[in-house]
């Protein structure tokens, strides 16, 4: 049994808050009948409706995923690419994945059918430190790398504090491996700040999101999230 604006919540129809505010304005009825209350438990077999339609009461699963390369993070495509959840069709709910990854970036990436969790985490006040492994075709000099550190332009604004760590370089061929750690997850956000350093990304990887990393996960490989962890991350 669970409290209803939790679970109106969990199905991603509002926060938990605006759930409440949708049971005191009366739009939600359990078997029928409309509850103006909070906290009214309900079970997978009460039928919920929210303004008169029924509710999807799935369990709520966490998945984290070790994306390859050249997969959509999308649960479908109409160009037919390969997308995310083709790496899931053993499980049978509904998930999507809580923000994105470049096609051709590999790496962590959460899924889940938990639409507040899935909100939380992609709330831009939610700073959540995301950390990447870019290749970029030149050697950044350190001035390069402090200018990504305290904030660069992109699009018109300004990155909030960044770590950036040269890993390695290879002089012959003029690349290098750097490890950038950021807050925000704008669309395209690492290889655009790499670009304003003229230093332009070839390859990309999300080795960790706040404290989860890949581990032993091998590309297209996942786990499920312990309990601990999404109440961590919560
Ligand atoms: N930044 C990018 O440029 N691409 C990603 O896939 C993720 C972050």
């Amino acid at each position: 049994m669970e409290r209803l604006q939790k679970v109106i919540a969990h199905a991603g129809i509002a926060s938990r808050r605006k759930s409440e505010d949708l049971i005191t304005q009366g739009k939600v009825k359990v078997n029928g009948e409309v509850v103006k209350t909070l906290g009214v438990k309900v079970s997978s077999k009460d039928l919920v409706e929210v303004n008169g339609i029924p509710i999807d009461k799935e369990h709520p699963v966490y998945f984290l995923f070790y994306k390859p390369k050249n997969t959509l993070s999308a649960v479908s495509d109409d160009r037919g690419r390969p997308v995310i959840t083709d790496y899931f069709k053993e499980i049978p709910e509904r998930i999507y994945p809580i923000g994105r990854l470049d096609f051709d970036t590999t790496g962590l990436i959460l899924l889940t059918n938990d639409g507040e969790f899935a909100n939380l985490l992609m709330h831009p006040k939610y700073q959540v430190e995301k950390t990447y492994v870019a290749k970029v075709s030149a050697i950044p000099t350190k001035q390069q790398l402090y200018k990504l550190e305290k904030g660069i332009v992109i699009d018109g604004k300004k990155t909030s504090k960044a770590k950036a760590r040269l890993i390695s370089q290879d002089n012959k061929k003029n690349t290098a491996i750097v490890e950038l750690t950021i807050h925000e997850g704008w669309n395209h956000q690492v290889k655009k700040m790499f670009e304003a350093i003229n230093c332009p990304v070839t390859k990309l990887k999300r080795e960790k999101f706040s404290f989860l990393t890949l581990e032993k996960l091998q590309p297209g490989m996942y786990r499920e999230l312990k309990s601990f962890e999404i109440e961590k991350l919560k």
